[in-house]
């Protein structure tokens, strides 16, 4: 569910038309819609708060990878949402936006020890502790700091599951987290140390997961080690289950709600008596975002291969290279005439800057524009200059007004960020 609908003829982000945002900012462009943040916050909100019982009063901390903005960030945490991080850059991006530390949860695989510093200063409300390594480093740090952070065991259930093996992050040889003994080996020297306060467990097994038993398969183990840390005498007050809900893509897929995901989770944990945190990262932004581009030009060839090649390119959005993902690609203004197929490029040096091929679309032609849908979540985040092309602009709007929320820099301060050496 989107408010990227047709209004006259033309597509609107909510009630901006996206051609005016075209002509204002240019292209290519993210165009974010606040409407769309706000049902998915508050769908999932609506889930959790109706199994209290069950999940307490459960965190819902927005991954910060997804959609590090400003101005998003701000949006969902004026909504209550939290933050899930996995660097000093995204803890100070959450803080920034008037996320409250008590809210962040600091995860990730490599935090190096000013990190852990930094997050031990601020006070963020969990530090998620991914290895044996990084527990001695963190207590370490800790006890330096005389301070005393909350932390929780990231576990590894051995349940592969995601979109695509390279978002796939809980199967045995990924390299997130710790096996399950580990786990309970870890908790038990955490709960032995007076530098650390070990509250629970973590687990997050990979996204754009659509089906729900991978999910349900790894809160059970959650279930079992808390029930067994317990019996060994260790207090457990919190699971966090992590991010990982797939999105509709296109039109035909339907992935589980978020009201079915909850009350499954509320299933498993029921009883158990701990606060659940959530960490949704696609789930909140994917389809709250699109990619406005418009057509340079369309290259008919005379092998009967037809490149409709646009001012987008793999640097802006990196998901169709980085691992085949499908973005829906819809005319922004779309006029009568026959669907045809076109190779959905971008004018970057690689073959790998190819959106979509075969793709049937409307007749379209240069200067026409076109949006990608599903770009709020791992789209401008993942941006480079590569080609050096300056990163591009990302636009939020609020019913009938807009804002830039990240300017285009110009190619003059793509050029003065870079210092001569001094010898040349
Ligand atoms: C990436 C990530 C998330 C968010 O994943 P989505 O699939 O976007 O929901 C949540 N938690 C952790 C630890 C992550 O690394």
């Amino acid at each position: 569910m989107h408010h990227f609908d047709l209004k006259n003829g033309a597509l609107h982000a909510e009630d901006v038309p996206l051609e005016l945002i075209a002509d204002e900012v240019g292209t290519p462009a993210y165009v974010y819609s606040t409407a769309t943040l706000k049902r998915h916050y508050g769908l999932l909100r609506a889930a959790a708060d109706a199994h209290r019982e069950a999940l307490g009063e459960a965190l819902i901390a927005f991954a910060v990878k997804a959609n590090a903005n400003l101005s998003v960030l701000a949006t969902l945490a004026k909504l209550g949402s939290g933050a899930d991080t996995v660097s000093e850059g995204e803890i100070r991006r959450a803080l920034a936006s008037g996320v409250p530390a008590e809210r962040i949860i600091f995860s990730g695989v490599g935090k190096t020890d000013m990190e852990l510093a930094f997050a031990i200063g601020v006070g963020v409300r969990q530090i998620n502790v991914e290895s044996g390594a990084e527990l001695d480093r963190l207590i370490a740090v800790a006890h330096a700091m005389d301070a005393r952070p909350a932390v929780a065991i990231r576990v590894n259930p051995n349940v592969g599951a995601g979109g695509h093996a390279k978002i796939t992050t809980g199967g045995k040889g990924d390299k997130f987290g710790v096996p399950a003994d580990e786990a309970m080996r870890l908790y038990a020297r955490a709960s032995a140390s007076s530098h650390v306060t070990p509250v629970g467990l973590a687990c997050h097994i990979g996204s754009q997961i659509v089906d729900l038993s991978p999910l349900e398969a790894a809160f059970q183990v959650l279930r079992q080690m808390t029930l067994d840390l317990r019996a060994h005498g260790h207090a457990v007050t919190r699971l966090d289950l992590g991010g990982g809900l797939g999105v509709p893509y296109s039109g035909g897929s339907t992935p589980p709600s978020p009201a079915d995901y909850v009350a499954m989770a509320a299933r498993v944990l029921q009883g158990l008596d701990v606060e659940a945190a959530f960490e949704p990262g696609r789930l909140l932004a994917a389809n709250a975002g699109v990619l406005l581009s418009r057509v340079i030009q369309v290259n008919e060839r005379s092998d009967g291969q037809r490149f409709l090649v646009l001012d987008a390119a793999m640097n802006d959005l990196m998901r169709p290279a980085l691992y085949d993902a499908f973005h829906d690609i819809r005319a922004v203004q779309p006029l009568g005439g026959e669907d045809q197929a076109y190779n959905v490029v971008g004018p970057v040096c690689e073959t790998g800057d190819t959106f979509a091929r075969d793709r049937i679309l409307p007749p379209l032609e240069a200067d026409d524009l076109v949006v990608f849908t599903g770009a709020g979540a791992y789209g401008a985040v993942m941006a480079s200059e590569y080609n050096s092309r300056p990163l591009i602009p990302e636009v939020l709007v609020d019913g009938d007004r807009w804002a830039v929320i990240r300017p285009r820099p110009t190619y003059e301060d793509m050029l003065d960020r870079e210092p001569f050496a001094d010898w040349l």
